[in-house]
């Protein structure tokens, strides 16, 4: 299989690390620009997850079988077992962005899957897959942990 290994130029936004929409005053919540925005972000995200899972994969090929020790190949399986628990992580959070995409299309981003309030451009830009408003989120924790108790 050939993985896609695109130039840091043909990735202008950093997922981590990017300028905040620049909103208007009167804008429409969620319009074309902010539709855009939020795509770039959350595709730019699945990028560079995916190349990190790629990485993984490649490391543990590289290092496979190469500790005949036991010593050493224990410390190597913890690693492994560390490094695949991080790239079931990211593998889930590729699929979330894949759903929040999926919003996007449908024209559903951005509003609050439990009462439909606007989850707001700062709080979107911070989590782009939050499909909870703040106070549902917060709501919901603390639901949790009564539950857990
Ligand atoms: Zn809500």
């Amino acid at each position: 299989m050939t993985v896609e290994n695109p130039a840091p130029t043909d990735n202008p936004i950093d997922p981590y690390h990017f300028e905040p929409y620049p909103l208007q005053a009167g804008e429409e919540y969620m319009n074309e620009q902010q539709q855009t925005h939020f795509r770039a972000i959350l595709e730019a995200w699945k990028r560079e997850l995916m190349e990190e899972v790629d990485r993984t994969v490649h490391h543990m090929q590289d290092e496979a079988a190469n500790f005949p020790d036991p010593t050493d190949r224990a410390t190597q399986e913890s690693e492994f077992s560390l490094e695949l628990r991080t790239r079931d992580r990211e593998r889930k959070l590729i699929r979330k962005i894949d759903q929040t995409l999926e919003l996007l299309d449908a024209h559903e981003y951005g509003y609050c899957e439990s009462c439909g309030v606007e989850i707001g451009l700062r709080r979107l830009e911070a989590r782009p897959t939050a499909t909870l408003c703040i106070d549902c989120k917060t709501l919901d924790e603390l639901r949790e942990k009564q539950r857990g108790g």
